[in-house]
This record gives C-alpha cells, structure tokens and sequence, in this order.
C-alpha cells in the first residue's frame, strides 16, 4: 500500500457514491509551513498551480484515452507488429499538437512525439507500449501503458504551454516489450539520448489501491542446440547420438540446479525439436531457456551454472553443442529520488525498461488494476481486466502522478539534480 502523510505520490482509499472503495491520488501540496519542511526543499518550491492544471488537463483527456485505449485493446498485435497501435497513437498525437515523426530510427512500429516550449529547457520522457501477446490479447495491459504515456505528454505539453515553462517533452512509442527487447534496440540507436528523465508504469494484479516501486527481475535468454547422430533405435542404437537426450539431460541437471539457488532467482525452459519419430534416434534438439534474478550481476553468476548443466550433457551423449544468448535485460533500478515516496515492491516479471534505468533517471512503477482470481499479468483474465472501467479509473490516477513528477523534473532543479545524482 502507499504511503500516507503529506506525500505527493499518495493514494488513498476514498468511498464513492455507492460505498465503494475506489482510489484517488493526492498530489503536492504547499503545506501550511514556512522554510525548510524535512521533506524537501523541493517539495515546498513545487508549484500547485503547475499541478492542479495537469490533474484538470489529464482529468478533460480521460474520455478520449478510454477511447483510444479500447481502439488498442480491441486490435491486439504482437511484436513489431503494432502497426495498428503506431498509426492511431501517431495521428492521436499529432491531433494533439505534438511533433510527431512516424517508424522512428528506421523501426517501423516506433514513434516519437514531441513538444517543445521556448529553448534551453530540460527533456522529460515518457513512454507508450503497444503490443500483445499471442493468442491472449493484451494480457499484459499495455493498452494502458500506451494511455498513461499519451495522457502525460499531453497534459505536461499543455501545462508548459499555459505556464510558460521552457522545457520539452518526448513520447516514444515503444514496440516490441514482450519478447523482443525493443527499448535494447532503441537505445543502441539513440533514442533516449535527449531525455533528461524517462517515466512509464505498468498495470499488474495485486492489492486495490496499491503501487509498487520494486526492481524487476534482470534475464538472460538463451538458445542451445544439440546436434548428434541418427541411428535405427532397435536396429543399431549404438550407432547414435542422441541429442534428444542430451536436451533431456540438461533439464534434469536443470531441475537438480534449482534446489540449490536462491528463492529470487528464475531458471526456466523448453525443448523443442522437429521430425522426430520413436524409432530413430533424434540428432537435433533445441532448448531455449530463461534465466532470471533480481540483478544483472547476479544472472552473470547463475548463467555460469546454467551452462555447466547443458554442457555436462553434451559430454554425456557425445553430441555438439551450440550455445547463443540473446542481449540481456537488466533490472530496473528505479530512480530512488523519484520513487521516494511509492512503497511496496513487487518483483516477479522482467522489462526491457532495465536497460533504460541503466541509462539515465527513470521510474517504472507497476500498479494493481482490479482482476479476477488467477487473472495476474499473461492471463485471458488480465486481458479482460485491461478493458475495464475501473482499470483505466485507475490508470487515469496514475498518469496524474508521473505527469506531476515529469513536471517536477523540468521546473524543479533540485528535484531534478537528487534524480541524477543517483542514477
Ligand atoms: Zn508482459
Ligand atoms: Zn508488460
């Protein structure tokens, strides 16, 4: 749960109408004091004005996001493949007054938009993801994701503007969360270079009400292939090598391994083959496997375990091995500064957005839409719960939130000098 007290990023449980829980945010306030409060010099040089207009900007945007974030949700696509979601996000933020430049650094699925008052100002980011899962839709919520970016640039864009504040604000839209490390290769081509800050959040199951700033787990993807020799089964076996069972091997050690890690860490996999058949020993198998754990560091340590196993297994059956590992991901290291008042955390999955907050200040906090039982992160049941109402209530609030922090960070510049010191 959140914290309470006079703390800008609070949520608080509040009964509606119909005495039903619901959350609300409560946002900066001066305090009735004068000088040094112990929270900060900063907090007592933030300006209300420059909030209540974005949380009335965000608030005029809601109907139109829940819009846009049911067009999304309703065409789901996968992986670089989110040429729906880039076309209506593109032409939404264009509608809106921003700079946009379309298949951004040659990806055809990336964006940006952009929006700049006067010169000279500091560069907040934020960030739109859009893709689904295969075969569960957005299961993952990045619908919402998608309108938390769109509803903060925009409601930043126009607070600039109404208070004349020289400053930019860059929306990516970022393709190819699941599975494909898109923010890796965004970075590589430069794509976070002129952001001072990056924010974005993540919808997950969890506690109504809650938000967490927790780390998410850093990985390592990885392909092994086997490669031995077939032979006639009964006929003359002993002319093979199995690569099935050299594939069958690792999973063993594998599954021995995982009674002596630690509980935090992750190792998980499948085998896959093709034309195989009962009575002919296999000469090919595939396992690709995850590696996960709460640091980079730490998947470095796990990996050279990892690899013990499958090459044990080689060495067992005489067959070849070809070992490749994909880009890892690293943890989120949220940005203390600005995560200071968001407690809970919550770590299970991983993100590309690790390797942004290796990068530069950034904040990645998830937040609990209401789901059903069992209906987490990857499930049908999330997937329904990322239409709902109250799930885009929700998001609503805390686009309000990092909105209002992103606005911190170009106004305040010892907010914003706190958020680099310990990037
Ligand atoms: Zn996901
Ligand atoms: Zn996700």
């Amino acid at each position: 749960m959140l914290e309470t007290g006079r703390d800008p990023l609070r949520q608080s449980k509040d009964l509606d109408d119909g005495g039903q829980e619901r959350c609300s945010v409560h946002v900066w306030e001066m305090g009735g004091k004068e000088g040094k409060s112990e929270r900060s010099d900063a907090e007592s040089t933030f300006r209300p004005d420059v909030v209540k207009s974005i949380e009335e900007e965000m608030e005029s945007l809601s109907d139109e996001l829940r819009e846009l974030s049911l067009k999304i949700h309703d065409h789901p696509e996968i992986m670089w493949e989110e040429k729906y979601a880039h076309d209506t996000l593109t032409a939404f933020m264009r509608d809106h007054g921003f700079d946009v430049t379309p298949h951004y650094l040659g990806f055809e699925t990336a964006w940006r938009a952009a929006f700049e008052v006067g010169k000279g100002g500091r560069t907040v980011g934020f960030q739109s993801e859009m893709d689904a899962l295969p075969g569960i839709g957005h299961a993952c919520g990045h619908n919402l994701i998608a309108i938390i970016g769109v509803g903060c640039a925009i409601a930043v864009a126009r607070a600039m503007k109404k208070h004349d504040i020289a400053a930019k604000v860059v929306l990516l839209g970022t393709p190819a969360e699941e599975g494909s490390q898109g923010k890796l290769k965004l970075i590589d081509a430069g794509g976070y270079k002129e952001m001072d800050a990056c924010l974005m959040a993540h919808p997950s199951g969890g506690p109504p009400c809650s938000a967490g700033t927790g780390s998410s787990l850093a990985f390592q993807a990885l392909t092994i292939q086997y490669f031995g020799h077939t032979a006639h089964a009964a006929g003359a076996p002993w002319e093979g090598q199995n690569a099935l069972d050299a594939a069958f091997l690792a999973y063993s050690a594998l599954s021995a391994l995982r009674q002596q890690i630690k509980p935090t860490h992750r190792v998980h996999g499948i085998i896959e083959g093709g034309n195989w058949a009962p009575n002919v020993i296999p000469d090919y198998a595939k396992c690709r496997w995850i590696i996960r754990a709460p640091t980079w560091a730490e998947v470095e340590v796990l990996l050279g375990r990892v690899k013990k196993c499958f090459e044990a297994a080689a060495l067992a059956t005489d067959c070849r091995m070809e070992w490749s590992e994909q880009a890892g991901n690293y943890d989120v290291r949220q940005n203390e500064c600005l995560a200071s008042r968001l407690t809970q955390a919550a770590v299970g999955g991983s993100t590309d957005f690790g390797n942004v907050t290796y990068e530069l200040p950034s904040l990645h906090p998830s937040y609990a839409i209401p789901t059903e039982p069992g209906g987490g992160n990857h499930t049908a049941l999330f997937a329904k719960a990322a239409a709902t109402k109250e799930a885009h209530a929700v998001s609503i609030q805390v686009a309000k939130i990092l909105a209002i922090t992103g606005a911190r960070l170009l106004i305040d510049d010892n907010f914003m000098a706190e958020a680099s010191s310990i990037s």
